[in-house]
């Protein structure tokens, strides 16, 4: 495991995410039909497929790879998701400042939370991928402070996201499709907090394997 991580853990992660999300499409498409219109799985592999072709010849460095994610992102994911995911990634890209240590995982955490609220205006408790990236970023910033590895703060940010994508369910949607649902969208685990944990999942074990 490395010490700081590199365009090599960044490619790897993007191209684990392509699988991940490949393997959880009918999942995702699946909670997204029960609170949404069910294209969340297709809309989220369809965009790494994209972003992994465009990054078949490799990128220089972290920041290069997340600009790519970004701007691939906001051309072939449709819906809330393309231009969410794609100012994270925008806001990620940003705060990449050379090869990350553990201050710079939680930089571009902190970034990616940046940018999904100032495009999407949610604050948490409003059934978004909001409560995802929230509890991810205040684990990523405690393992840090605490002195932990790049691939550790990762690791605490995704199971900090799984259980915030989890605690979805007994909330009432305020924001996006599923707040048309009103309290019917009570009892469901939304869509896009559960690929922000499938996403932060594969960064943790992308850097595992650096
Ligand atoms: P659409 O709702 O347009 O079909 P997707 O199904 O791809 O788009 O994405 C739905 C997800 O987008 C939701 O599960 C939710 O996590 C996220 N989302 C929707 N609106 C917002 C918002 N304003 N802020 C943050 N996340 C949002
Ligand atoms: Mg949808």
């Amino acid at each position: 495991m490395s010490d700081t991580l590199s365009s090599a853990w960044a490619l790897a992660w993007i191209r684990d995410v392509q699988a991940v999300l490949a393997d959880n499409r009918s999942e995702l498409n699946d909670l997204d039909r029960a609170i949404g219109d069910g294209d969340h799985g297709e809309n989220m592999d369809r965009g790494f497929k994209a972003v992994v072709v465009k990054l078949a010849d490799g990128a220089d460095d972290v920041q290069s790879v997340l600009k790519v994610v970004a701007s691939t992102l906001m051309s072939t994911v449709g819906g809330a998701a393309g231009p969410l995911y794609g100012t994270a990634f925008l806001r990620a890209a940003k705060a990449a400042d050379g090869d990350l240590d553990a201050d710079g995982v939680v930089g571009v955490i902190a970034g990616a939370l940046d940018g999904i609220v100032a495009r999407g205006k949610a604050t948490t408790g409003e059934k978004t991928m909001v409560d995802a990236w929230t509890p991810a970023l205040e684990a990523a910033k405690a393992a840090a402070e605490g002195g932990a590895s790049p691939a550790a703060v990762l690791r605490v940010a995704a199971e900090a996201a799984a259980k915030g994508a989890e605690d979805t369910i007994p909330l009432q949607a305020s924001k996006g499709r599923a707040s048309y649902l009103g309290e019917r969208s009570i009892g469901h685990k939304d869509p896009g907090a559960t690929s922000t944990a499938l996403i932060l999942g594969a960064a943790a074990d992308a850097a595992e394997a650096a």
